[in-house]
């Protein structure tokens, strides 16, 4: 999907606006722990086009003084989004800082759509062509407060999409590597593309930088690693900032069926790497955790690896669908295990099951542990149907979903997993009412 940046200094207004464009689709579907509320990223959609949005606004680049962060962030959207909404604030006309800005956003190839914000009245709106001198051509006037001129100004915003580009026949299984800096995620992946064989492709000179790379694997499975550029791209001041690798870490989650969230051995689990991984969780795609660096873990004994495993499981609960694999970036260790371990999750990602042998499971289960009762009404459950993949989604009708308590559904997703082998794929289970 194009990437939206919305820029600008503080205080003219950009999670207001980011709000609006976003609207309810930044509710949290589950409550995943660690994950933060404070959101800098969301899926947009206007006249049936999908985009994603950033805030850049969000991305705190500490230690620096005030011009330099929002230079840096003016650099982040450049850097990161198709098109960029430039919001400057009709209250205090065009500052220092928006001159600053623009000066960025001037030497960049990419479409700049102006937005005044804060015209919350008619009368303020012959003032918005002083912003003409801005160099952006023609200002739209919105109010984010008030939602006035939004759907103007994203008709300006699409009409910069880059056209789509004609997709190549992909067969392959896309995968990425999220994760804090310095776990070694750019060092895996060049350890990951140097033990098989990349592919050229013959499609060049897409309107992006090409960021993902495909590879086939000894066994011929083809694979595309997503956003390869992105982390190999090094050196720039807001590369180590928590905001910006949660940023990239969700595009690179929406652009994959797979994700490999990369924890370093040697430094153990941090807040962050549950943030990245909640996202993971949420986004609903294939995980596997990989640890990294094990190769400086010292003194390892028959226990080492499995302690390690239960704090992992400790700290992860909601992934406790992932496999875990202990690998080198350095010494190669257990590398040549990745691909294969991606295909199987990608095939339990994408696994139907029949609805009879699915049916024949489930009143097994409910033979074994009765359903649940509520003031003397006991739960009864019809019949299931796997409705969808990626995740696999199944819907069970039951007399009164009400009467579905937490730890049975529970109990019936662990029989389905057991009975099925869905090891590296959340499944969800939606529960309806018989009509
Ligand atoms: P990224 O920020 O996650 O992309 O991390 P990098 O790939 O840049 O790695 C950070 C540092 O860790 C670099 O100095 C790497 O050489 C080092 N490193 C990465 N993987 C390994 C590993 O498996 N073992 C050891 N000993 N060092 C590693």
């Amino acid at each position: 999907n194009p990437v939206v940046a919305v820029v600008g200094r503080p205080n003219v207004g950009k999670s207001t606006i980011f709000n609006r464009i976003a609207g309810e689709r930044i509710s949290i579907v589950e409550d995943t722990p660690g994950v933060t509320r404070d959101r800098i990223y969301a899926h947009g959609e206007w006249l049936g086009k999908d985009f994603n949005l950033i805030d850049t606004g969000g991305i705190e680049i500490s230690d620096q003084p005030f011009m330099t962060q929002i230079k840096q962030q003016a650099e982040i959207a450049i850097d990161e989004a198709d098109v960029i909404i430039f919001l400057v604030d009709i209250k205090t006309g065009i500052t220092d800082a928006d001159e600053q800005v623009a000066q960025i956003l001037y030497r960049s190839n990419t479409p700049v759509v102006l937005a005044v914000n804060k015209v919350d009245n008619p009368e303020l709106r012959s003032q918005v062509y002083d912003f003409y001198s801005l160099g952006f051509g023609d200002p739209y006037a919105v109010s984010g407060i008030h939602g006035i001129g939004i759907g103007d100004l994203l008709d300006a915003v699409i009409n910069n999409f880059p056209d789509e580009i004609a997709q190549e026949e992909d067969d392959s299984i896309r995968f990425s590597l999220i994760g804090r800096p310095n776990v070694g995620k750019s060092s895996l992946v060049n350890a990951i593309l140097g033990e098989n064989r990349v592919i050229v492709s013959d499609i060049a000179g897409t309107t992006r930088d090409a960021i993902d790379t495909k590879f086939t694997a000894a066994d011929g499975a083809k694979f595309t690693m997503v956003d390869t550029a992105g982390m190999k791209k090094r050196g720039k001041i807001y590369e180590n900032t928590e905001k910006y690798a949660m940023l990239r870490a969700m595009r690179a989650i929406d652009n994959s069926d797979i994700v490999l969230v990369v924890l370093n051995a040697d430094e153990g689990i941090r807040e962050q790497d549950k943030r990245i991984a909640g996202y993971a969780h949420e986004a609903g795609r294939g995980v596997i955790i990989v640890v990294n660096k094990w190769d400086l873990v010292t003194n390892k004994n028959t226990q080492t690896l499995k302690s390690f495993e239960n704090i992992i499981r400790q700290e992860f609960q909601y992934l406790s669908y992932a496999p875990i694999v202990f690998v080198s970036a350095e010494t190669k260790q257990r590398l040549i295990k990745l691909p294969v371990l991606i295909q199987q999750v990608y095939d339990h990602h994408t696994k139907r099951v029949q609805s009879a042998t699915l049916n024949d499971v489930l009143m097994d289960a409910i033979a074994a542990n009765p359903t649940p009762t509520q003031n003397n009404k006991r739960l009864r459950v019809f019949y299931a149907t796997q409705v969808a993949i990626q995740p696999p989604t199944f819907i069970i009708f039951v007399n009164d979903p009400d009467l579905m308590h937490f730890s049975y559904q529970r109990y019936l997703e662990n029989q389905i997993r057991e009975s099925f082998d869905f090891t590296g794929t959340p499944i969800h289970l939606i529960i309806r009412q018989r009509k």
